[in-house]
């Protein structure tokens, strides 16, 4: 059996199309951009080459698009007050601190520095807490508006987009950080699958991986979930980057992985390019709630 590819690249295509569209409506009825505001202290490559790429992305949808940046000595007060103009800068409606931040900052500190209505990457404790506590999806939500990280919520659209139905399901997410592992595991119960979270001090990974109708990969090892690890027929959501000799390649190894799956992201070209997307999708949202 050979896996359909789930091509996030494609999916994002179509989209760019919908936000593009989302811009001008917006543009039009309220005469101003939607804009984010990223925050970077220090030169760190990869940061640098991703926000090279937002502002490419979000220049081309028609989105305002701003770099703040501190040097890598940057102390916690001169971030701090960066973000605080930020937030009551009425401009800007979305703002993303690049991570990692220097040596000695307190992360915890400066992400609830931002404006919760503001952090269109969803990691101020007012929206992961929402996030935790939000009732499944067609219930009352139980709790005020909130943002999600974009790069789960990436994931979840191309499920989404791709007709899965993920009720009853189970999922198993490998990888248990704020930004990626934890927020999917929480978007994938409000979808009403039944969710297992696993990471490394989990017992027996491969045996927990193989019962997963649905397996999401976060941890950043190069093709570490192997074909036999995956139940015939499961849906992969790979969120890796990983670099085996200049060459990208995800979390699962695709190559033996195809042969067994039902649907598989690819990686390039599968959550990655669905992160822009969603981030801006946030920004226009941020822009509406904080207009209307
Ligand atoms: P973190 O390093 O913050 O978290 C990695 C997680 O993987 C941890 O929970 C860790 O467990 C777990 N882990 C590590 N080794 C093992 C192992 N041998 N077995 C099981 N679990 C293990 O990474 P991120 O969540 O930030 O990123 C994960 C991946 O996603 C990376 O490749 C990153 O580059 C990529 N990424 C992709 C994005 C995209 O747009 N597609 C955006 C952001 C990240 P423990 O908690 O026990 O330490």
């Amino acid at each position: 059996m050979s896996a359909t590819i789930l091509s996030g690249s494609e999916l994002a295509k179509e989209m760019r199309q919908e936000i593009e569209a989302d811009v001008a409506e917006f543009v039009g009825q309220h005469s101003f951009t939607p804009t984010v505001a990223i925050v970077r202290a220090g030169e760190d490559p990869a940061s640098v080459s991703y926000s090279n790429a937002l502002e490419k992305s979000f220049g081309a949808r028609g989105l305002g698009f701003q770099l703040h940046t501190l040097p890598d000595i940057a102390s916690q007060q001169e971030i701090e007050e960066l973000v605080s103009q930020l937030n009551a800068n009425a401009t800007i409606h979305g703002i993303m601190i690049q991570e990692p931040l220097p040596r000695g900052i307190d992360e915890a500190v400066i992400k609830d520095a931002l404006s919760s209505d503001k952090d269109v990457d969803g990691v101020h404790p007012v929206n992961t807490g929402r996030l935790a506590q939000a009732a499944p999806t067609g219930r009352p939500a139980m709790v005020g508006p909130f943002f999600a990280p974009a790069t789960p919520s990436g994931g979840m659209e191309i499920l989404k987009r791709n007709s899965v139905n993920l009720q009853g399901k189970h999922a198993v997410v490998v990888g248990r950080s704020t930004i990626v592992g934890k927020p999917m595991a929480l978007l994938l119960l409000r979808e009403n699958a039944t969710v297992s979270l696993c990471h490394s001090q989990t017992a027996d990974l491969p045996g927990m991986c193989r019962t997963a109708d649905v397996l999401c990969a976060a941890v950043g090892r190069a093709n570490m979930i192997k074909g036999s690890w995956i139940k015939p027929g499961a849906f992969v959501i790979d969120f890796g980057v990983n670099f085996v000799e200049g060459v990208m390649v995800g979390d699962v190894d695709f190559e033996e992985a195809k042969e067994v799956a039902g649907m598989i992201t690819p990686v390039p070209g599968g959550t990655g390019p669905m992160t822009n997307i969603m981030l801006m999708k946030n920004v226009i949202a941020a822009a509406r709630r904080q207009t209307e």
